[in-house]
């Protein structure tokens, strides 16, 4: 295995803290519920993206890159993320954002702009085609482009997740605490695929269940092998003995409400419940349906009493004042 031997740059003051939310354990008659605060990943407001943005950026400067290019939806917290992230690496960087530019820039697009990233808009299902247009065009300028995919999941990102996993296990071990699950949002892949590869690589006995925030099961566009494509490639990567036949992806698809970005009572009150009683802020996008998801979960009896619960804050706070409208007085 050689992960140790991979480049990276530090842009996380690691390790990220876990705190124990006893009041809304009580307050659902639940299970013990931790959280790691990967929203408190530091630079640029935080969140998940930030880990794989260390391998990702190490690689860009390892092959002589000036120019970060990627792709989100206007709200990304990848892109706001990648963002600052260039700025901390001297890089210039490029965001085909879908949709059009807003009346009234707020959240993470106001502060794609503060940190200095070129936007372009475009229709969803052209994102790919207009991040190859601009790097081609940056080539023809004699620059050089680094195309990084949607949600920074690729084999290079998540192993930003691996490494996390080996610094969560060193925390559990100080802590005494051994999860029965670790439950997060789950949407590009990287983050769940770093997390289960590394609970192989480090025995950590827990499972790890993504809440879908947009991904089916099956159809078209499944998610399964999306995760089972980024992990073989991930695997090979690192050089892992570990086959992808024993990864087990477990996903709940059941909270994906009226789609992607479009919250509901749901997202609402997780995320008044999580500020009311633990003063913990969630973003209406990724993590407030994935606490939501979990809230329903403890009510149905899925998770029970008796175990414990490890909620991975994956970020996006700054999505709320896209979203203000969304909190009725
Ligand atoms: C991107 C994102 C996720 C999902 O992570 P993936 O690695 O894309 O599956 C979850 N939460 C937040 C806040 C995100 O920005």
């Amino acid at each position: 295995m050689k992960i140790d031997n991979l480049p990276r740059v530090t842009l996380i003051n690691a390790p990220t803290p876990i705190e124990e939310l006893k009041e809304l354990s009580n307050h659902l008659g639940g299970p013990r519920i931790f959280i790691k605060r990967d929203d408190l990943t530091g630079m640029g407001l935080g969140g998940n993206k930030t880990r794989k943005l260390e391998y990702l950026i190490g690689d860009a400067l390892q092959q002589g890159c000036d120019t970060l290019i990627t792709t989100g939806g206007i709200q990304s917290n990848h892109c706001r993320l990648t963002a600052v992230a260039a700025v901390r690496a001297g890089l210039k960087c490029e965001l085909v954002l879908s949709g059009s530019p807003p009346e009234i820039e707020n959240g993470n697009v106001l502060l794609d702009r503060l940190f200095g990233a070129n936007i372009t808009w475009c229709y969803g299902d052209q994102r790919n085609d207009k991040m190859l247009d601009i790097a081609n065009q940056l080539t023809a300028q004699n620059k050089k482009p680094y195309v990084i995919p949607v949600g920074g999941s690729n084999e290079i990102g998540a192993v930003g997740y691996i490494s996390a996993m080996a610094e969560l296990k060193l925390q559990l071990l100080q802590m005494e605490i051994i999860p029965d699950y670790i439950v997060f949002a789950t949407s590009s892949g990287g983050t769940q695929v770093g997390l289960e590869i590394g609970k192989n690589l480090y025995q950590v006995n827990t499972e790890i269940l993504g809440i879908s925030i947009d991904q089916t099961k099956t159809g078209d566009n499944a998610f399964p092998p999306i995760l089972r494509n980024i992990a073989a490639k991930t695997l090979d990567r690192i050089q892992a003995d570990t086959k992808v036949e024993a990864l087990d992806f477990s996903l709940n698809c059941d909270y994906l409400g009226a789609g992607y970005a479009i919250p509901g009572e749901l997202e609402i009150s997780a995320i008044q419940l999580c500020a009311s009683l633990e003063g913990i802020l969630l973003g209406p996008v990724y993590t407030g349906r994935a606490m939501g998801g979990l809230m329903d979960l403890i009510q149905k009896q899925f998770f029970k009493p008796t175990e414990t619960i490890l909620f991975l804050h994956t970020g996006g706070t700054p999505e709320l004042f896209a979203y203000h409208q969304i909190f009725k007085k």
